[in-house]
């Protein structure tokens, strides 16, 4: 126990000094834009929340209905007793919106992403997977024992030159990348990427975390004008969607291979019915609004503008500020106009890259992200 105590105190300590650790922040939102830390109200610029749906009443009363009628929780896994009623409907929305055969769900985004790599990769298999993906793609890379390489971000060519080096080599190949890339908000170039995938026999996944609900009418990134065939849709349920839960919309036999043989969904426990009523809800929103779906990403543009920063395509827009003394420090100082926006640091981002990262919801007005703007210009 002594070793254990002065394993963790070091730990800290190190953390500290490289400016690294974190803490958890009480921070109570009364809806998706205002938040209080700290006895103080916030005009919050970094929840990715983005249709404002967590608080929607629509999908607040799907939830409570749903618990009344079937209990807070699912009582163990699907495959068990687990399935109640509501997973039905919301995985047929789910392939709807997206255009494929069949969807499941899962706990989270994370649980998804480590259940499907290794459920298609093994032993043997090539998994290429861009460098600035999220950290539950590297996790399911790793548990899944294929070979992994790293493509340099966005670099079409250098996953070009991958594939020819290493394709043939290796039995199932599979291309992993984020439609959106969470820290920087910038796209994927899908189309170019889904050519190359079909050209090597190779299967490609996005991960739509931050592209469903807020690009192409809510369809998300892999449904915008060139995005090419895209077999392997997944995402979350917790942002856009607002509530939790993590997805894949695939063919019908790729979702039965997940529903039989993906760890995280076979050996975890089903989602709440509330949750699965409130995701339903969400999506019903999302396929009758396009205006609110393209919102947030109106306000970011409008904010780049402002700020003469390189045109958002997403509703999150990064700027980089190098140490990540410099991004606390910002963040500091806009906490004291009132705005919250968050640092985000290494291991999150590379080193010397960290940043102020910004998001704007279909919540937020024109004037606030100008008053924003304001406050942003001052800074430097
Ligand atoms: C947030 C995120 C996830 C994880 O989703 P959760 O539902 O929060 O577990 C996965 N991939 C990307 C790109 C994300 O941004």
């Amino acid at each position: 126990m002594q070793s254990l105590e002065a394993f963790a105190t070091a730990r800290l300590a190190d953390l500290e000094r490289r400016a690294i650790r974190r803490r958890l922040v009480e921070s109570p939102r009364t809806d998706a834009i205002h938040i209080t830390r700290g006895g103080r109200d916030l005009i919050s610029f970094c929840c990715n929340d983005y249709l404002n749906l967590s608080h929607h009443p629509r999908v607040i009363a799907a939830s409570i209905e749903a618990t009344r009628a079937h209990g807070v929780g699912a009582g163990a896994s699907r495959l068990v007793t687990g399935n109640h009623p509501l997973f039905a409907g919301l995985e047929a929305r789910l392939a709807r919106l997206k255009g494929t055969e069949d969807c499941v769900v899962f706990g989270s985004g994370y649980l998804a992403n480590i259940g499907i790599i290794p459920t298609l990769a093994g032993h043997g298999d090539l998994l290429l997977i861009d460098e600035l993906a999220h950290a539950c793609i590297w996790a399911g890379g790793q548990l899944s024992a294929a070979t992994m390489h790293r493509f340099r971000h966005n670099d079409v060519g250098h996953l070009a030159e991958l594939l020819a080096t290493h394709r043939a080599a290796h039995g199932r190949a599979l291309i992993l990348t984020d439609g959106v890339f969470s820290m920087d908000g910038d796209l994927a170039p899908l189309g170019e990427i889904a050519s190359l995938a079909e050209a090597h026999d190779a299967w490609l996944m996005s991960d739509d975390a931050h592209g469903v609900g807020v690009l192409a009418d809510g369809r998300g990134s892999s449904h915008l004008p060139g995005a090419g065939r895209v077999p392997l849709q997944m995402g979350t349920l917790s942002k856009a969607i607002g509530g939790y839960g993590g997805y894949l919309c695939a063919s019908h036999a790729v979702v039965e291979v997940m529903r039989t043989r993906a760890r995280s969904f076979v050996y975890s426990t089903g989602l709440p019915p509330g949750v699965v009523a409130a995701a339903s809800a969400a999506l019903d929103i999302i396929a009758t609004d396009p205006v609110v779906c393209a919102r947030p990403v109106k306000l970011a543009q409008l904010f780049t503008q402002l700020c003469e920063l390189p045109v958002a395509a997403s509703p999150i827009v990064p700027l980089i500020l190098g140490e990540s003394e410099a991004a606390l420090a910002a963040s500091a100082d806009l906490a004291e106009a009132g705005y919250l926006v968050a640092a985000i640091r290494p291991p999150t981002v590379p080193a010397g890259t960290a940043r102020l990262r910004f998001t704007f919801t279909a919540g937020h007005s024109e004037a606030q992200v100008r008053a924003l703007a304001e406050a942003v210009r001052g800074l430097r």
